[in-house]
Order: C-alpha cells, then structure tokens, then sequence
C-alpha cells in the first residue's frame, strides 16, 4: 500500500480545515486496510479511520500519526432482492439515489446526508426522523485489534441516537439495507422535497460539519443557542451561521482553534441561560 506522507487533512474533510498527517492512506479493500493496520502496530504508530470526512474537527496541528482514508473504499452498491449492499466507503447520497433509480422506498429522509456509509452507521445518521438503523439489516466489520471480520445484525449493534458503541475499534467494510417497493417517481419527488427543504434551512454555501451539536431533552440546539443572541457570532474565520445557529461555518481561512472558541462560546452562554450542558456532535481529530 502506497502510504503519503504530510498530507494536509483540509482536503479530507468537509470543513476545510486541518493541519497534515504525518502519514495517509486510501485503502481500496479489506486487505489493504489489513495491510496498514497492520503497519501501524508494527511501527507503533497511532492511527485513526475516517470516512468523508463530514462531522469531523481536525486540528491546526494535524495528526501525528497515520490517517486511514476510507474516501475510495470498496465502492460498490448492489441489488439483492429487496435490499441493498453497498461498501464502507460509498457515499450515502449514492445509495439514496440507487434506491430511487431502483423504485425503492426507505432512505428518502436520508437524502442531502453526506458522508460515507461507515460513517453513516458509526454516527447513526439521521433526519426528519429517520436514522439509519431503521434501515439498516447488518453490517460486516473488522476489528482493529484481532483483524478478523464479524457481521451484526442491527439489533446487534444497538445504535442509539449519534452513537454506535459496538463499532468502538471496528471498521464498517459493508452494509446490507432493507426497503420496500415503490413507484419511482414517488420516491424521486420525496426525496427531491427532503433535498430542497435541507437547502433552504442549512447553510449549504459554506464548509462545515453539518450540526456541532446533539439534540438536547429540552429544545433543539439551534434554539437555544439563538435565544442567546450568538447567531452570525465570529471567531477568525469561523461564524455562527445566521441561517442556522446549530452550524459553524467556515467563513474562509477558519481554524480548528476558531470554530473551538465558538463551540466554547456557545456551551457557555446556553448552560448560563438555560443550565443545558451541550454535547458535541462533531468528532474531534488530532485535538
Ligand atoms: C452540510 C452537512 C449536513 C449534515 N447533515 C447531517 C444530518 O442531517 N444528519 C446527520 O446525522 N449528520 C449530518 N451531517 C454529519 C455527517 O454527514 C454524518 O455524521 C456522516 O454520517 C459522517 O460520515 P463520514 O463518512 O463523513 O464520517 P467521518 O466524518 O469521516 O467520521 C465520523 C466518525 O465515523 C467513523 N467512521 C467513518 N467511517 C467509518 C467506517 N467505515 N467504520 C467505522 N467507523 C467509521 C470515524 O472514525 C469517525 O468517528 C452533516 C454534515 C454536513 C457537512
């Protein structure tokens, strides 16, 4: 496996923003994501699994070690019956929209979540009240520390809202997914409707990671951090967004250390006025 070295980590992810890898691969298949692990034990060498990207927050600094980039992982999507198996590293809008060429029904509220599929069911992705667990049959996995392959079943994994504990030192390689049939361009409208409602209330214009912070028990994230008057709120390059309190964006040229005194700024002043505790969303990489 060819592995690079300083590689800057902005152009992994979907914020734009991180400082190089001391060294990074971009694994093809199992073997080769075998091959590196097991490279990285040997040198003692820490590493990490990404997939596209898109709910991380990497550091100004990088990472001193090696990064595992899943963005060209076994990307198939195929048809089996009534379900469809797609690779870790497929792009969830991918499997989206083969359901709908394929006139099936289940992933249309999933629509316009990008990301990859590992990443996916590592964060239990979801919107408009639908996650991927209700989706998902089961997943094949490798563990990180045996390097042997083991599939769960859904149930198995226990996904819970943005969490996957089970996959804790595990890789997703694939996924199968059920669905039901339906008319094609019934599917295709909904999922054009979930497409155009996401475009009109997140602030797709900028780089970010999508929502920083967890739903909390009592009111959305955005709400509150609105109510304390933080929207369009800047740090260097990062912002508040004005459409969207829940997103920070990168206005250009932001740092991770930025968006952190945003993300500070807005715990503080929500458990000030609220005494709600925010809870990260977004992973943090290197910091
Ligand atoms: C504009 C925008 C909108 C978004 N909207 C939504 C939304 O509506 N709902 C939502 O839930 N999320 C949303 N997100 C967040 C993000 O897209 C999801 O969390 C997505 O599932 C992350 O997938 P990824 O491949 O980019 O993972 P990454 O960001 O690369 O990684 C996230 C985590 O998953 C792990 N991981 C990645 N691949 C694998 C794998 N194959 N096996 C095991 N672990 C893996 C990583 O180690 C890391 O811990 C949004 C993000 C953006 C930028």
């Amino acid at each position: 496996m060819n592995i690079l070295k300083d590689e800057r980590l902005a152009n992994y992810c979907s914020y734009r923003i991180g400082g190089a890898a001391a060294h990074l691969a971009l694994p093809k298949k199992t073997d080769d994501l075998i091959e590196l692990i097991t490279w990285a034990k040997a040198h003692s060498t820490a590493f990490e699994i990404i997939g596209l990207g898109t709910n991380l927050l990497i550091a100004d600094e990088g990472y001193n070690g090696l990064i595992i980039s899943l963005r060209d992982f076994e990307k198939f999507c195929v048809r089996k019956g009534g379900s469809l198996i797609a690779g870790g590293g497929v792009a969830l809008s991918e499997l989206v929209n083969f359901a709908c060429s394929e006139g099936l029904s289940g992933a249309e509220k999933l629509a316009g979540i990008p990301g990859s599929i590992g990443g996916a069911l590592k964060m239990n992705a979801g919107a408009f009240g639908v996650e991927i667990k209700d989706i998902l049959l089961r997943a094949n996995t490798l563990s990180c520390i045996s390097l042997q392959e083991k599939t769960f079943t859904v149930d198995e994994l226990a996904l819970s809202y943005r969490q996957a504990a089970s996959l804790n030192g595990r890789v997703v390689l694939a996924a199968e997914f059920s669905f039901t049939e339906g008319d094609k361009r019934e599917i295709r409208r909904k999922t054009d409707e979930i497409l155009t409602l996401r475009a009109q209330k997140h602030p797709l214009e900028y780089p970010s990671c999508g929502s920083v912070f967890k739903r909390t028990e009592t009111a959305p994230a955005a709400k509150l951090i609105e109510a304390c008057a933080l929207k369009g709120k800047r740090a260097g390059g990062a912002e508040i967004s004005q459409k969207h309190a829940n997103f920070i964006v990168n206005r250009g040229g932001a740092k991770a250390r930025d968006v952190l005194e945003l993300i500070q700024e807005a715990k503080s002043e929500v458990f000030k006025k609220f005494g709600v505790l925010l809870e990260e969303e977004v992973k943090f990489l290197g910091l």
